[in-house]
């Protein structure tokens, strides 16, 4: 997460540094898939291209139970640029992160460690651990906690990381396979004795994740082998399937844990450093890169001096943390239907779930919610408008993407957009707020509406033509 905020920042002309107590990048995959809002978001910080010049595109996902397909997620269908999740390992996608923070002028301080920190309403003093041993301390505005799940920015402040350790044990494995058994699709097999997943990763290699039985704290599990996985692929995956290489392999479990409060004061939260959860789903890494891109635009504008900390930085947590929720009660919902045990309740769970995919709209919602294009901040504490155009987004949803359009906050200024129809009212909104929006005015997503885009892509106010006086209150509440 921190490169992806320390990207966004110096995009928008602040200067940031980015520490990393790791002396070497990690070659571990990780996170595996890179969804579609991420993509967009991705659009608008200009390093797309490289990301998908380098990941697979996979467009479906399909659901076997007991060997025979069941329903599938087709993903092509998701309004959005990228219809598709790009496969991925992390240490690729931190590597592009890192080549695109570099072409900013940013780069990570590796085996440098916070140590600790003091913060008071004025500023943050960090205390630094440099290679060699040598300390260092350093004063600065802000400081954000990227730090992952065993933030010591977050064991600091002492907030408590609310939640669970699922007891059941899970195995994961990076697999070489030959280049035919490779598909470019997402399976998932759920079998009596489990749930079996496989991801595609680059070609010819691919992801396993199983459940393996309940925890005995008294008796924990080994490492699995190669073995042991391609007995799991046996019983539970696709006929014939052969590894030949093992690449990675790992017993893990299931954390579902969360801070309440992403902030502070000067000090912030983001990523796996405030929020843990289920695998299932594959949303944890964009969370978190997209709490930086929430906090990004937001930080800028105040750094820059154009707009006052308060109310934007307090929107932050509210509008991530809300995010984080609804994220863990979804992937723990999904991971307990996952891991449920008997005949009789699984039956029940796959007719259901049959059902269920046989209904386009159901497909539908779930494509959405999983590329995360649904995801939005219909009740965030920026949001605006009383009068509601007939059509067109609502304040807090992902404003439609428009081919050929330039996407909202790409570029060197943290600028909002305005979409409305060319006139007095919109002309005279561009000018009097010139330094917070776009100094052109964008064609209306209805007719006789006005909507103001933040620059993270979310709708802000949505109003009725003649009502442009909303939008300039918004902005004026802003202002430094
Ligand atoms: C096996 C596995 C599979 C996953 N699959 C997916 C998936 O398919 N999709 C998905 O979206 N997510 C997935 N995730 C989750 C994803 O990997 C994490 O959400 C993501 O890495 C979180 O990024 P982060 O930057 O917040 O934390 P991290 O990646 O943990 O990075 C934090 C960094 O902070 C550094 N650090 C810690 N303390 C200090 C300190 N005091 N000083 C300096 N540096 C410090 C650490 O060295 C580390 O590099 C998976 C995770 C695992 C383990």
């Amino acid at each position: 997460m921190g490169l992806t905020l320390a990207a966004e920042l110096r995009r928008y002309g602040v200067a940031t540094r980015l520490i990393e107590k790791a002396p070497e990048r990690s070659d571990k995959s990780k996170a595996v898939v890179v969804w579609s809002r991420t993509m967009e978001l991705m659009d608008r910080m200009g390093c797309a291209p490289a990301f998908l010049a380098t990941g697979l595109k996979a467009t479906v996902a399909r659901i076997f139970f007991d060997g025979r397909e069941w329903g599938h997620i087709g993903l092509e269908g998701v309004a959005s640029p990228h219809p598709f999740a790009l496969m991925l390992p992390q240490s690729e996608t931190e590597r592009l992160m890192a080549e695109h923070l570099g072409r900013l002028g940013g780069s990570v301080e590796r085996g440098v460690e916070l140590a600790g920190f003091t913060a008071d309403p004025a500023r943050v003093v960090a205390q630094l651990r440099l290679p060699g041993g040598r300390e260092e301390t350093v004063a600065t505005q802000w400081l954000v906690g990227c730090d992952g799940a065993h933030s010591t920015v977050r064991h600091q402040l002492g907030m408590d990381f609310v939640g669970d350790t699922l007891m059941t044990d899970w195995v994961l494995a990076d697999l070489e396979v030959p280049a035919e058994q490779a598909r470019n699709e997402i399976e998932i097999h759920w079998h009596a004795s489990g749930i079996l997943a496989i991801f595609p990763i680059t070609a010819g290699r691919i992801r396993i994740i199983a459940d393996v039985g309940d925890t005995n704290v008294l008796q924990p599990r080994a490492e699995p082998t190669l073995a042991d996985i391609q007995a799991l692929i046996a019983q539970r995956g696709p006929a014939g399937l052969q590894a030949t290489t093992a690449i990675w392999l790992a017993a893990f479990h299931i954390n579902e844990r969360k801070v309440a409060d992403y902030r502070a004061g000067r000090v912030f939260l983001a990523g796996d450093a405030a929020h843990v959860h289920s695998p299932a789903g594959g949303q944890g890494m964009n969370m978190g890169m997209q709490d930086a891109c929430n906090l990004a635009w937001k930080l800028a504008l105040v750094c820059r001096g154009e707009c006052a900390p308060e109310p934007l930085l307090a929107s932050f947590s509210a509008e991530r943390s809300e995010i984080g929720r609804q994220v863990l009660k979804a992937t723990g919902r999904l991971t307990r239907l996952a891991v449920l045990r008997g005949g009789i309740k699984q039956d029940l769970r796959n007719r259901v779930a049959g059902v269920l995919l046989g209904l386009k709209s159901v497909r539908a919602r779930v494509a959405d919610t999983i590329t995360e294009v649904a995801m939005g901040y219909p009740d965030g504490p920026l949001n605006r408008g009383g009068d509601q155009p007939r059509t067109g987004p609502a304040p807090g949803e992902r404003a439609p993407i428009r081919a050929g359009e330039s996407p909202v906050g790409a570029g060197g200024e943290p600028r909002f957009a305005l979409f409305a129809d060319p006139g007095a009212e919109s002309g005279s909104l561009a000018v009097e707020f010139a330094g917070l929006i776009e100094p052109t005015v964008r064609a209306p997503f209805g007719s006789g509406g006005i909507w103001l885009v933040r620059p993270d892509g979310y709708v802000a106010v949505a109003t009725r033509r003649g009502r442009g006086e909303e939008v300039a209150a918004f902005l004026r509440g802003l202002l430094a």
